[in-house]
């Protein structure tokens, strides 16, 4: 019965703090450490982060589902099906209409294992932005200039990709299919 420090549970995380630009939304994300980080230039991230690229930070979803009741209570969802035949499901604030977490809905009802969180809503000074190493994706739509240095993809990294069927390997002549309703961010 002697207490065991070496198996004593490391402290526990306390994730990152989040919140929306007028404050009525705040939580903490399930860790500290993001498995990833994109800017993503597609059409759709253009508009919700009403900007030139949308940034998420992936946590595993089961980390982040299902929502404490008394958050899922303010936050509204916007959903929008996906080329692939998904729902996305976007979490924002009411009041501010702040963008906060995206996570995809499959057609089984089921939800997808990555979630997104937009990472502009971490608060100042508490992620390390340059450290997350972040690849660009869909810069087949960005607006701004891609420096040499950045990884860059024109849709999805290849792998591990999430599907996304013929949208993968789009050319020029193939404008026409270029939907950008990519799932992943
Ligand atoms: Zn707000
Ligand atoms: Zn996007």
């Amino acid at each position: 019965m002697a207490t065991n420090q070496a198996n004593a549970p490391a402290p526990a995380d306390p994730g990152l703090p989040v919140s929306c630009e007028c404050g009525y939304i705040q939580f903490r994300t399930p860790s500290s450490k993001p498995a990833g980080m994109a800017h993503c230039h597609c059409t759709n991230c253009q508009k919700q982060s009403a900007s030139a690229f949308g940034t998420s930070l992936y946590f595993p979803a089961a980390q982040v589902f299902p929502l404490p009741a008394a958050l899922e209570a303010k936050l509204s969802v916007f959903t929008h099906p996906t080329d692939s035949g998904n729902t996305m499901h976007c979490y924002f604030c009411p009041r501010c209409g702040v963008r906060m977490l995206h996570a995809c809905i499959l057609p089984d009802g089921s939800r997808r294992d990555k979630v997104s969180f937009k990472a502009g809503t971490v608060d100042a000074g508490c992620l390390d932005w340059k450290g997350m190493k972040a690849k660009h994706i869909f810069t087949r739509s960005a607006v701004i200039e891609l420096l040499p240095e950045w990884e860059c993809y024109e849709t999805y990294p290849p792998a591990p990709a999430p599907p996304v069927g013929a949208a993968v390997g789009g050319e020029e002549g193939k404008k026409k299919e270029a939907v950008e309703k990519e799932e992943g961010v």
